[in-house]
């Protein structure tokens, strides 16, 4: 009949199928395994896993499972099935097939999926269309699109300058310049060549570059990272798809688009940076490293220009005005000259709510044996079948629980930007702050795995120590990174102590473990650098995570000051729609630094829907996108 012929069109996506780690080929095979057949077999109650044509079969998405209720940890898949490849390889799975029914979040049938393309493919696409060539398949949805895009570059090419090449950055001048924009893309940092020899000499002969650092540089501040590509915006959103094809077609590897957990590791980034950049300069965009944005050049309440000057060489005056028609700023949350700037146009800023702690750095054997009892052994330094562990940890603090320490907030506290198999590195862009944060290579093989404990803050704080108005939040992430430079001594020393001393309030003088921080570590009293109500509030999150993850407070666990960079202390308000600056016209604000995004994915689809909305305004690309 007509409904069990409906079940042989289109996919069924199989989900939650578990294969324990003894049957598995291990982490890095993304492919269908025996084992996968035969979670596969049960499902579809075929008797016989080995007669399952594997070809018919597609891993979506491989997970590692080792919560502590379960017996044995194991990987779960999400595997999509194409019926008719199916039937016609195994005629005998046809009855199966028949008899197949839906089970909400583990069988769905999905009669018209179609699969989501990268954002190149995408715009080419609509580039066709325009000119009458290839018709665009309709209903795809990427960025929400209802249709093909139209390019009618009858008006000269609009000059477009975006300032920042982070993931906001590249994405929005990528956009702009596939559709036909006139880009320069404006970076003051230097080239991931360039910013490597640099970031070299900081972590061996203590030379901090204002300008090229681990903030600053192609590929912003998530280059020399974990290069975690995990986001809180929907992993299956067709714009996350999109960025993450992006990231493929410019040399990443295909995993990231089936593993849980996507991570690239600094040293998968700086090939793909390269390969982003010959792709923008293939499409004609200008390219200037080295350059920083000083300025706004405004007329009639609307950016007509910038004016930069040369980065490396600051100390002479060689400031440039160069016109735009629009002006996209994509420079992230380490750039505060930006905000002073703009406040001096009298433009609308808000202080924003963020996290403000301490990275605490473990052997990363301690959190492997913590997290995977069983399997530990299986990690073998990121080369074996399971991978390096990691963790998550959220506690909520009420401020009406009466606990008088922690005050009347209620404060989150939550491990952040866990780095397993990684090391602590120094963020700071002036040498009298320090502050840090995690990187990690593609392997994830080093000895430690480190994590932020942050507390959020809000106006609150700020107050508390006399910092008001739009930029109270910089003021505040500065007082603490100055404290933090203190305690160290100088020359980019970090300030530890000893997870145990620290809830004990005693220094670390004698117990102070090895530490994964190139730079030097001194022993400090860290209990006392944030005001007592964050100190509380982490000690006692700390507590209540021992308690998930026993053996996380241990005396060879090892807290480094500070960390204040979890995400923008300000937000530059900007139309929804339009996203234009509410204050300023002409001016886009995207991505970290102006408060519409954390971490490297959700920069990137900012910077894509902002590149599509500045297109839009100059009629690169018709309403519908
Ligand atoms: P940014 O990446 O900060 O880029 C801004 C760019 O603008 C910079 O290159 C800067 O040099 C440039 N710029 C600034 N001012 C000017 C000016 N005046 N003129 C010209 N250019 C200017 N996120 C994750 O999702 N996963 C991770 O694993 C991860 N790890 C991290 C590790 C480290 C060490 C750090 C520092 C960050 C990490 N993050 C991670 C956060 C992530 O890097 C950011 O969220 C993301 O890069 C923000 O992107 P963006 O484009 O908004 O800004």
């Amino acid at each position: 009949d007509g409904k069990s012929k409906n079940k042989f069109q289109g996919i069924w996506r199989l989900s939650k199928l578990g294969v324990p780690v003894s049957k598995d080929p291990g982490k890095d095979f993304l492919g269908v395994s025996d084992g996968l057949l035969e979670a596969i077999a049960k499902v579809l109650e075929f008797p016989v896993a080995a007669m399952l044509p594997s070809e018919a079969f597609t891993v979506v998405r491989k997970s590692f499972d080792a919560r502590k209720m379960l017996k044995d940890p194991k990987f779960v898949y999400i595997v999509d099935m194409d019926v008719q490849k199916l039937v016609s390889l195994e005629p005998r799975t046809e009855d199966f097939i028949t008899m197949l029914e839906p089970r909400v979040g583990m069988v769905e049938h999905m009669p018209h999926t179609k699969i989501s393309e990268d954002l190149i493919s995408v715009i080419n696409d609509c580039k066709k269309t325009a000119e009458g060539t290839v018709s665009r398949a309709s209903g795809s949805k990427i960025y929400s699109l209802s249709g093909g895009t139209n390019i009618y570059p009858t008006a000269p090419k609009p000059r477009i300058a975006v300032v920042g090449s982070g993931p906001s950055g590249l994405f929005a001048a990528l956009v702009l310049a596939e559709l036909g924009a006139n880009v320069t893309l404006i970076e003051r940092g230097q080239p991931v060549e360039q910013r490597g020899r640099d970031i070299g000499a900081l972590v061996v002969r203590r030379i901090l570059q204002m300008e090229s650092n681990f903030c600053f540089g192609e590929g912003g501040a998530g280059t020399w990272s974990d290069g975690k590509l995990v986001t809180r915006i929907g992993r299956n959103s067709d714009s996350v798809m999109a960025v993450l094809k992006t990231l493929v077609h410019f040399g990443a590897p295909k995993g990231i688009l089936v593993n849980g957990k996507p991570h690239l590791g600094t040293d998968k980034l700086i090939p793909l940076l390269r390969n982003f950049r010959q792709h923008l300069q293939d499409l004609g965009v200008t390219i200037k490293f080295g350059k920083r944005v000083d300025d706004l050049l405004v007329e009639d309440a609307q950016v007509v220009g910038v004016k930069v000057s040369d980065s490396i060489n600051s100390l002479q005056s060689n400031s440039q005005k160069w016109g735009y028609d629009a002006v996209v700023l994509a420079v992230g949350h380490s750039a505060r000259d930006i905000y002073e700037m703009l406040l001096s146009h009298n433009m609308h800023l808000i202080s924003k709510d963020f996290a403000v702690g301490l990275r605490i750095e473990h052997p990363q054997e301690v959190i492997n044996r913590i997290q995977y009892s069983g399997v530990a052994t299986e990690v073998r330094n990121g080369r074996g079948k399971v991978p390096v562990a990691d963790y998550k940890l959220v506690k909520y603090i009420s401020g009406e629980d009466g606990d008088a320490h922690v005050g009347a907030m209620d404060r989150s506290c939550y491990s952040f930007c866990m780095c397993p198999g990684g090391q602590v590195v120094l963020t700071s862009t002036n040498p009298s702050e320090i502050c840090i944060n995690g990187m990690s290579f593609s392997r994830r093989a080093s000895k430690w795995a480190n994590a932020a404990l942050v507390v959020n803050v809000s106006t609150e704080d700020f107050g508390s120590l006399n910092f008001h108005g739009p930029l109270a939040g910089v003021e505040f992430q500065r007082e603490f990174e100055r404290r933090a430079a203190i305690m160290g001594g100088g020359n980019f020393v970090v300030p530890v102590q000893t997870v145990t001393d620290f809830l004990d309030n005693k220094l670390s003088v004698t117990s102070v473990p090895p530490s994964s921080y190139r730079l030097g570590v001194k022993a400090a009293y860290l209990n006392e650098l944030y005001t007592t109500h964050i100190t509380q509030a982490l000690k006692h999150s700390i507590s209540m995570f021992d308690k998930e993850l026993p053996g996380f407070i241990s005396k060879e666990a090892l807290l480094h000051g500070v960390e204040t960079r979890t995400s923008s202390p300000v937000q530059i308000p900007r139309s929804i729609h339009t996203y234009e600056s509410t204050s300023l016209k002409g001016l886009y604000p995207v991505g970290e630094g102006a408060g519409y995004a954390g971490g490297i994915v959700s920069a990137a689809v900012d910077g894509m829907y902002a590149g599509f909305a500045v297109a839009r305004s100059f009629e690169l690309c018709h309403d519908g996108v």
